[in-house]
């Protein structure tokens, strides 16, 4: 499922773009049939959370891959590997590149002035240079970032060297710049979208956020802007933030409040299902009854982890279907007791504030080594 380390890493691939101009685009969702990205060039492309953005011009290309979304880059004039009617965003670039973006969850075109209106509902990224404020990244990081880099900036010279880590790995299917989500799509069975999803998804207002949400913690000065121009940079750092805003509802279930994007950004139903289960957290738990910060750092640490191996892993084992200790393990094994783990859904219709999280509240737990705090 993609959560913030693929969308990172996939960030990380179409750096390369930055600087280049779009040669040809075509959108294929309803509100978008008219736009037009061709002789503008690509300034800079980002992640936040599990949203990436493109600045184009001066206008920002937002997508978000939900549950199937996938982006493929090939060389111009390869033949598709995903079915045509499942693209949603075709963009050429120079040098020959071609990236679309199949089953997107979120396709939006806007004006860059409008960022903070449309996106300032975000909480702070796990992954943001910000996260930890003055401290250094963690050691692996960089090394993350090289390869990602490498890879795709060979994009439009060799299509052998398009190929993303899972392609290699499935012994040279096309190019899937989803990183570890590639493996939960198998090929020749996509997910059918009917129209009205896009419609429904694209159109979707931003979630209406309290000022207090989007303040930093640092006084009443506004967010201090990033290199970029555009998201805020949390002070004394996104951590500290991340952490406000989850201590500030402490009747919320920590799975709740994991997910909820206001909060802090980048965290799916696997993070949220495996940092419970490590934590021996049951989802429903209180986050006035739990160590948050051990909760928040956990999560910290595994994404940054997983940035740079080839399959996301809570584990170690890198083989498939066994990289979880519950997620999508409902009625199997608990690795550590044996018990059976346990699926259900948490919160209702109304609880998660961000309306495009829709149907993505999953829980996996093992109800021997998980105990409900609070
Ligand atoms: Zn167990």
């Amino acid at each position: 499922m993609p959560e913030g380390d693929s969308v990172w890493r996939l960030s990380e691939r179409m750096q390369p773009l930055v600087g280049r101009e779009v040669t040809y685009s075509q959108f294929r969702v309803p509100q978008l049939a008219t736009a037009d990205l061709a002789g503008e060039r690509i300034e800079r492309v980002w992640p936040h959370g599990k949203h990436l953005f493109w600045l184009v011009g001066d206008r920002v290309l937002h997508t978000h891959l939900r549950m199937d979304g996938i982006w493929r880059i090939h060389a111009e004039g390869t033949r598709w590997s995903a079915p045509a009617h499942t693209a949603r965003v075709v963009v050429r670039v120079e040098g020959g590149v071609e990236l679309v973006g199949h089953d997107l969850g979120i396709v939006e075109l806007w004006p860059a002035r409008e960022f903070e209106s449309r996106m300032g509902w975000l909480g702070p990224d796990l992954l943001a240079d910000d996260w930890a404020g003055e401290a250094q990244a963690p050691e692996g990081r960089d090394a993350a970032r090289e390869g990602a880099r490498g890879e795709m900036g060979q994009v439009g010279r060799s299509s052998e060297t398009a190929r993303s880590d899972d392609a290699r790995q499935k012994g040279g299917k096309p190019a899937a710049v989803a990183a570890s989500d590639a493996t939960h799509q198998p090929e020749g069975e996509p997910a059918p979208v009917a129209p009205s999803d896009a419609t429904h998804q694209a159109g979707g207002e931003p979630a209406p956020v309290a000022p207090s949400d989007v303040t930093p913690q640092a006084g009443n000065e506004p967010p201090a802007v990033s290199s970029g121009g555009l998201g805020p940079r949390w002070r004394p750092s996104g951590r500290a933030e991340a952490l406000r805003r989850l201590a500030a509802n402490p009747g919320r279930t920590l799975g709740e409040a994991l997910l909820d994007q206001r909060n802090l950004a980048g965290i799916g139903n696997e993070y949220c299902a495996e940092v419970c289960f490590l934590r021996g957290l049951h989802p429903a738990s209180r986050i006035g009854a739990v160590d948050v910060e051990a909760v928040v750092d956990l999560a910290w640490k595994l994404m940054h982890a997983n940035l740079s191996s080839p399959v996301r892993t809570f584990t170690g084992d890198h083989r498939r279907g066994h990289t979880t200790f519950v997620f999508g393990r409902a009625h199997r094994p608990c690795l550590r007791c044996g018990t059976a783990i346990e699926k259900s859904t948490l919160g209702g219709a109304d609880s998660v504030a961000d309306p495009r999280a829709g149907m993505e509240r999953i829980i996996w737990w093992c109800p021997r080594c998980q105990r409900v705090a609070g």
